[in-house]
Formats: C-alpha cells, sequence, structure tokens
C-alpha cells in the first residue's frame, strides 16, 4: 500500500495531470494499492478565498473571479478530453451554481464567517480530484473519487479542523478499497460530526496524505511537488540548493515547523 500526495503545482493543469497519471500508472504495475491524494489546481484555494472576501465586501469583481475559476477547471476538462462524462460536467455546473447562491448571501448580508470560508475554499480539493479520478478512468485506470468529508473527522476548529483520529481511522479503514482500484482522495478537507466542512489548515494536503497513510498502515508516503525533494534551502532563494538524501521524522518534523515550506508541519505526526 502506497500513498501518493499531488500538490496544487502537480495538477495545475491538463499537462501536469497526464504526468501524474503517467507516475500513478507505473506504480500501479508494481503495487495495486494505491491512494491518491490531491491537491486544489495550483493557486485555486486562493482564488476562492479572494472570491469569498470580494463577495463578503459587495465587491461584484468576485463574479469575475468565480468566471475565471470555472473557466479554469473547463479547459482542464476539455484539454483532458472528458467533455464526455456528462457526470463531471453536471457536477462542475452544479459547485459553481451553489458558489453563486452562496456568495450572492455573503454579499447582501456582507458577512463572512469561517465555516462559510471552508465550505467554499475546500471545494478547489473536490473539483480537482473529481477531475483526476475521471482522467484515470477515462486512461482506464479504474479509480474511485473518495470524498475526504465522509472520513476525515474534525472538531469544529474552522480553518485549522484537529482530527479526530478514532473515528478518522476507522472509516478509511472500512472504506478504502485494498482491492485494485485507485482511490483518489480530497486532500485539505473534512467534516465535523454533523457533516460540516472543515479545512485542515493552509497546506493541509500533506497531512491528508499522512492520515490516510497511518490509518492504512502504508508502507510508503510520497509527497510529489515541483522541487526535488527536500534540498538545503529553499531553491527559489538560494540557487547552489541541494536535496538532502535523507533525514530522519524528527528532523522532519523540526524543518517543518521552524519554516521550510516543503512539508506541511502536522504531517510528520501520522507518519
Ligand atoms: N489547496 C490547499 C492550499 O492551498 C491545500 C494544499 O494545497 O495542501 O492550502
Ligand atoms: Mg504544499
Amino acid at each position: 500500500m502506497k500513498v501518493l500526495k499531488f500538490g496544487g503545482t502537480s495538477v495545475a493543469n491538463a499537462s501536469r495531470i497526464k504526468e501524474v497519471y503517467s507516475i500513478v500508472s507505473k506504480q500501479h504495475k508494481a503495487d495495486k494499492k494505491l491512494v491518491v491524494v490531491c491537491s486544489a489546481l495550483g493557486g485555486v484555494t486562493d482564488e476562492l478565498i479572494k472570491m469569498s472576501k470580494l463577495a463578503s465586501l459587495r465587491d461584484d469583481q468576485y463574479k469575475k473571479v468565480l468566471q475565471q475559476i470555472r473557466q479554469r477547471h473547463l479547459t482542464c476538462i476539455l484539454d483532458l478530453g472528458l467533455n464526455k462524462d456528462k457526470e463531471l460536467l453536471r457536477f462542475m455546473d452544479q459547485t459553481v451554481e451553489s458558489f453563486s447562491d452562496l456568495l450572492h448571501g455573503i454579499s447582501l448580508v456582507k458577512e463572512l464567517s469561517l465555516r462559510t470560508l471552508d465550505f467554499i475554499s475546500g471545494q478547489g480539493e473536490v473539483m480537482s480530484s473529481r477531475i483526476v479520478a475521471s482522467y484515470f478512468n477515462h486512461q482506464k485506470l479504474k479509480s474511485d473519487f473518495i470524498d475526504a468529508r465522509k472520513l476525515v473527522i474534525t472538531d469544529e476548529n474552522f480553518g485549522s479542523g484537529k482530527v479526530d483520529f478514532k473515528i478518522t481511522n476507522n472509516n478509511i479503514r472500512k472504506h478504502i478499497d485494498q482491492k485494485g482500484r485507485v482511490s483518489v482522495v480530497t486532500g485539505f478537507i473534512g467534516a465535523t460530526n454533523d457533516g460540516e466542512m472543515t479545512t485542515l489548515g493552509r497546506g493541509g494536503s500533506d497531512y491528508s496524505a499522512a492520515i490516510f497513510g497511518a490509518a492504512l498502515d502504508a508502507d510508503e508516503i510520497q509527497i510529489w511537488t515541483d522541487v526535488d525533494g527536500v534540498l538545503t534551502a529553499d531553491p527559489r532563494k538560494v540557487k547552489k540548493a541541494i536535496p538532502v538524501g535523507s533525514m530522519t521524522y524528527t528532523e522532519a518534523m523540526e524543518m517543518s515547523h521552524f519554516g521550510a515550506k516543503v512539508i506541511h508541519p502536522p504531517t510528520i505526526q501520522p507518519a
């Protein structure tokens, strides 16, 4: 059993998602038990938050941002050749429609609660994971879309939900197929006991991967991103940074807590 997590840059557009498919299908030949955790398409979470804040200021620009988000996903769907997936297209329509209603409400009351913000900002993962699952199936890699809201249960600390591991582990073990179908899971999100959507904090998809990996006693949790491993420094700032061959869990935990962006701090704990 392996868990592979793909960050926003890795699922940013159709050509990136094709790369994801090629990585996953290769690994599937060696290990049939795979869980794939997806982030939102790169930058989409920021856009969802921006759109919500604009609506709460009653700034009509939010409508433009919504259309851009819609267009970005539709382009990706078309570029992947998924235009015949009626269910996926219907889901996209419904999502945009519900955003539209919700944003209208937010703009009327000029109020955006953390709870509402979680509901909106976490939809990026639902859209991306649906697209990825649909593409895998289109490529004949049998996959299930898994909505983490049904499995990852948190408290009501919206914006940074604390996971109830007892219930969550149970849910994951019960619901994840271990017979060969790939489970494509939404990163970043969970739900309260009452089914209210929560998020695990910005960058939380790494944590989602570790939660699934630990619950399933996976052999590996792979965090795929746009840099080749953990480097000695941020390669965007330090040109001579080189990859670190290996590190202990403790080192990884310290590194993330002291601000290295390569991994979301709570990720190491379940791992
Ligand atoms: N999409 C979320 C974020 O941008 C979670 C993640 O990418 O890990 O924070
Ligand atoms: Mg990240």
